[in-house]
């Protein structure tokens, strides 16, 4: 397979601002600082970071602030946000409430316009954040109202402005270079439209997928050794357990063995300290949803506590109703999940084999740390279905590509591998912070068939890569 090499053109604008800082008096229960993490021409990122400077636990948090005329807050992460004309007041959510003594958590929102915070309180009770005393209520008036009648010159007609809202992402801050990829990012969650890791910072996971667990030639993905070769060979953050359902011989007729497959895969993945991703591998969910609740909710009570795991609920649905068929779908699972695991990622699969995230954007599934998968195939799937993606980050929606080949939307029969068109994509997931597991761990003749005949189980694949695997790796490193 020849080697492509292409410059990527990810722009990085704007430089971390100036930080503005505001301590609450001691008599708060907690202090607040603000800060600006990236500026653009029309606006900035903020970010808040709540302290509990007592030493015993709080159980919630709730922060008020006023913006000034012409400066608004367009979107919001990690808290929960009631706006009152420019009066925003942001409470914890469920996952974020309950501070240890010295503990902190952070929230962040986009906002329109260059003015910052002012009249900050905490905790309601009307401390301010820069430790002044609450105002008090003015006395009233000695003199009467004034009974001019108000002036009827009509309000300025000058329109909002315009501006998109930025389309560079924030910058990625660099990881640190040591220690396993959840030593460095820990509990992972959804903020904006993309991923962050225990420190807030972007995070964008690469890694593969198994094949079919049902299929597999050989129990390649199950291997602890081969993975932990993989993250030292490959610089591989992130596996994925495919586990089949509807085939015979995958989860419903077998549920025994596929269960202790993608249990096999999740001890591994932490041993090796990488994240693994739990793919009920369905086209037609919705008919075996019961089985769905009940697989997830007992993983979620026994798994959900680590930071490895990642839910993937329904793999590829067919060209089904996304209100009618699949979102309700989600809504159960995830409601499951969530009874035990109130916050580990769960990515949830769209229509048309996970291409209309468009459709998914219309409809979000309501719930926090929340993603939605985009699949393509890059002899199949290009510009256009990019833009479906761009419509749906637009739209506020966080997607994971939980598969991709640089094949024809088959996985690559004819051995044909489109490399160009999959440089382009790798390009777009990297500028929007899109996270990736390529398709599949395998020996077989299919493009997207990573490895090779002869490939040991136990990794050390340096010769054994096939298909499009050297592009995959390349871009893995
Ligand atoms: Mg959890």
């Amino acid at each position: 397979m020849r080697t492509l090499r292409l410059v990527t053109s990810l722009a990085v604008a704007g430089l971390l601002a100036g930080a503005v800082a505001m301590i609450a008096t001691p008599a708060s229960a907690a202090t607040v600082v603000f800060s600006v993490t990236n500026s653009w021409g029309s606006g900035y990122q903020g970010q808040v970071t709540v302290t509990n400077d007592t030493s015993a636990p709080i159980s919630s948090w709730r922060v008020e602030f006023d913006l000034p005329a012409g400066t608004s807050i367009s979107q919001s992460w990690n808290a929960q946000q009631v706006t009152s004309g420019n009066h925003y007041t942001f409470s914890n959510v469920s996952w974020n409430g309950t501070l240890g003594a010295g503990a902190s958590t952070s929230f962040g929102f986009l906002v329109n316009g260059s003015g910052t915070p002012v009249n900050c309180t905490v905790n309601g009770n009307g401390v301010s954040c820069t430790g002044g005393t609450p105002p008090t209520t003015p006395p009233p008036p000695t003199t009467a109202p004034p009974t001019t009648p108000p002036p009827t010159t009509p309000p300025p007609t000058t329109p909002p402005p315009t501006t998109p809202p930025p389309t560079t992402p924030p910058p990625t801050t660099p990881p640190p270079t040591t220690g396993t990829p959840v030593q460095r990012y820990g509990q992972l969650r959804v903020c904006g439209t993309t991923m962050c890791d225990k420190n807030g910072a972007r995070v964008q996971l690469r890694g593969v997928s198994s094949m079919w667990l049902n299929w597999e030639t050989a129990p390649y993905a199950e291997n602890l050794s081969a993975l932990t070769w993989m993250r030292d060979n490959w610089n591989l953050q992130v596996i994925r357990a495919a586990m089949g359902v509807e085939p015979a011989g995958a989860y419903l007729s077998d549920p025994g063995r596929a269960r202790a497959q993608v249990e096999t895969i999740i001890n591994n993945a932490v041993t090796a300290g990488v994240y693994v991703i739990v793919d009920w591998h369905a086209h037609e969910a919705q008919n075996n949803q019961s089985q769905a609740v009940a697989f997830f909710g007992d993983l979620a009570r026994r798994y959900g506590h680590l930071p490895n795991v990642i839910w993937e609920t329904w793999n590829e649905p067919l060209q089904l109703s996304w209100t009618g068929v699949i979102k309700p779908y989600h809504q159960a699972v995830v409601s499951a999940i969530r009874a035990a695991d109130p916050d580990n990622i769960v990515v949830l699969g769209t229509p048309t084999w996970s291409q209309d995230v468009d459709a998914a954007a219309a409809s979000p599934v309501s719930g926090t740390n929340l993603m939605y998968t985009l699949h393509f195939y890059s002899c199949t799937h290009g510009g256009s279905l990019r833009a479906k993606g761009d419509a749906a980050i637009r739209a506020g929606l966080a997607l994971f590509v939980t598969e991709w080949g640089a094949s024809n939307a088959d996985g690559g029969l004819d051995g044909r591998a489109c490399l160009p068109e999959a440089q382009s994509w790798i390009d777009w997931m990297k500028a929007n912070g899109i996270s990736w597991t390529a398709w599949k761990l395998d020996v077989g003749t299919d493009t997207t068939n990573l490895l090779s005949p002869g490939a040991p189980v136990t990794g050390g694949w340096n010769n054994y890569l096939h298909g499009h695997a050297p592009f995959v790796v390349a871009n893995m490193r």
